[in-house]
């Protein structure tokens, strides 16, 4: 695929892909228009030779893998899950002349670029129907219902130099001044919409806010691509596009994880048992089960940080990556990141192979390193693993930016693996 239609292919998965649910419902309908079989959990699995298939936990999490004779897979881990305002389950406040929403902050979001932003709202909700079955679906407002305005400067001289942003109080997106407003309505609205129109009772529900502008190319020559949730659909949108390319004799594993934002452990999180479930599954004997584990490997994809051009001091100057320069090879040598020799090397052989460029990441050694979800996965299978990543500006920003050619390089060097 050209570089043209898999960035195109890119923004449009960014676009309908607002929550994990969505990412993970729009991965499995491509997979199974590639050929993949969609396996349950909770029946019999019975797996042929040559064959391809995914399974979902949770409708947030997804494995997808071919079947091949060998088993020396090339594993592909990412993440589905971004930072972002969640709604509260009392999710409505009325107060000061406006209807605003009650929100509780996924992650380690960055606060500030939320204000002043048009946002919509999606996820997942549960109602029961006219059969007393508790059902669950996803909505995806899309409209700007709301919005987090910011507080003027003239009521806070300090803005620019000293202000911080309360979690409690200062983030709640308003939506209406009409005080009749009504959350259950809405969400009947939207359910109907759906043509989901028997709703006994509304459940549960797990509602993100996200912003409306879509994703794009920014840029003169259209260098960078801006989008909310490039941490880490980036990486799930590579792994995809790479594992739907190539054969069915080719060994070759997705697993886009939930969660990984709030620490990965969770039932459907990479820290969770869904990844060993799966393999055992599939190797439900247990000395073909460890010979496919110690020869396989776990390319964990998660972004990475490019050196910021105002903010240089904050990178190691001889480890920052640049945007547009290939993929980041992360390196941590208290095991923050899970790379090894062995998986670096291979990472780097099969990149010149290809021709494809790769940088190396080290954080400042008097800062602190983020994690991902490498070393746990390493951890809980024995699995060789290593972290590589995306340079991006701005990471957990709710508008993020990347390279327009760093992905699809990437790409091209996951389809160059099994030729090396
Ligand atoms: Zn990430």
């Amino acid at each position: 695929m050209n570089k043209k239609k898999f960035n195109k292919g890119l923004l449009d998965f960014l676009d309908a892909s607002p929550t994990p649910f969505h990412a993970t419902q729009n991965m499995a309908s491509v997979l199974e228009n590639t050929g993949f079989v969609r396996l349950l959990e909770e029946n019999k699995w019975k797996l042929k030779e040559g064959g391809k298939y995914y399974v979902t936990r949770n409708d947030s999490s997804l494995i997808a893998f071919t079947y091949p004779k060998s088993s020396d897979y090339m594993m592909l881990g990412c993440h589905t899950d971004s930072p972002n305002l969640k709604l509260k389950p009392h999710p409505i406040i009325k107060e000061h002349g406006v209807v605003k929403f009650a929100v509780q902050p996924y992650g380690g979001l960055l606060l500030n670029p939320w204000f002043d932003r048009d946002l919509s709202l999606a996820g997942k909700v549960s109602y029961l129907n006219a059969k007393n079955e508790i059902k669950e679906t996803l909505i995806d407002v899309r409209k700007s219902i709301a919005i987090i305005p910011s507080l003027a400067i003239h009521l806070d001289k300090q803005a620019n130099t000293e202000r911080s942003v309360n979690k409690q109080t200062h983030i709640s997106p308003i939506l209406s001044t009409n005080d009749d407003f009504n959350f259950e309505d809405f969400i009947r609205t939207q359910l109907a919409q759906n043509k989901i129109k028997d709703v006994k009772e509304l459940y549960a529900s797990e509602l993100s806010l996200y912003d409306t502008q879509k994703a794009s190319y920014v840029g003169l020559n259209d260098d960078f691509i801006a989008s909310a949730r490039l941490d880490n659909l980036l990486s799930c949108y590579v792994g995809l596009v790479a594992l739907c390319a190539v054969e069915a004799d080719v060994p070759m594993l997705l697993i886009a994880s939930d969660h990984e934002e709030v620490g990965s452990r969770s039932s459907v999180g990479a820290g969770g048992s869904f990844l060993e479930n799966t393999l055992t599954r599939m190797y439900p004997d247990y000395d073909a089960y460890m010979q496919m584990i110690r020869t396989s490997i776990m390319i964990s994809a998660d972004n990475a940080h490019a050196i910021h051009p105002n903010y240089a001091d904050k990178h190691d100057k001889d480890h920052s990556p640049y945007i547009n320069k290939g993929t980041v090879i992360k390196v941590n040598a208290n095991q923050k990141y899970a790379s090894s020799t062995t998986g670096i090397s291979k990472f780097m052989h099969v990149a010149k192979s290809v021709g494809e460029p790769y940088q190396h990441f080290v954080t400042r050694s008097d800062m602190g390193c983020g994690s991902t979800i490498g070393p746990i996965t390493a951890t809980r299978l024995g699995l060789e693993t290593l972290d590589i990543g995306l340079p991006t500006y701005a990471m957990h920003s709710i508008r993020e930016l990347a390279g327009a050619d760093d992905a699809h390089s990437l790409y091209k060097i996951l389809l160059g693996w099994r030729d090396k």
